[in-house]
């Protein structure tokens, strides 16, 4: 399978993903599919065909409330998120 999800600090599907000022990363060893954030931020992510979340492009139309509400819905917290300053605001 032709997997993006690569270490070589690429950026795939799950982040990190610059959105307006801040940038969206989702932990995809950490995250279970629980689908929680597709819930609180359907514009923002969505789960791909391994049940992980991706970050998708209509994120920006998102407010940061609504993302980090959905990065403190996850149960396992795998949605990190740092500011512009490179600040963690989430968890
Ligand atoms: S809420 Fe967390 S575990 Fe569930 S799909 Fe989103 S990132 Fe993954």
């Amino acid at each position: 399978m032709d997997q993006t999800n690569n270490s070589s600090g690429a950026s795939g599907p799950s982040g990190p993903k610059k959105v307006n000022n801040v940038t969206v990363v989702v932990d995809r060893n950490l995250c279970i599919g629980a689908a929680s954030c597709v819930a609180v931020a359907p514009k923002t992510f969505a789960l791909d065909n391994e049940a992980k979340a991706i970050i998708l492009d209509t994120a920006t139309e998102d407010s940061l409330d609504t993302i980090m509400d959905a990065a403190k819905s996850c149960p396992v917290a795998a949605i990190i998120i740092h500011d512009d300053t490179g600040k963690q605001l989430f968890p």
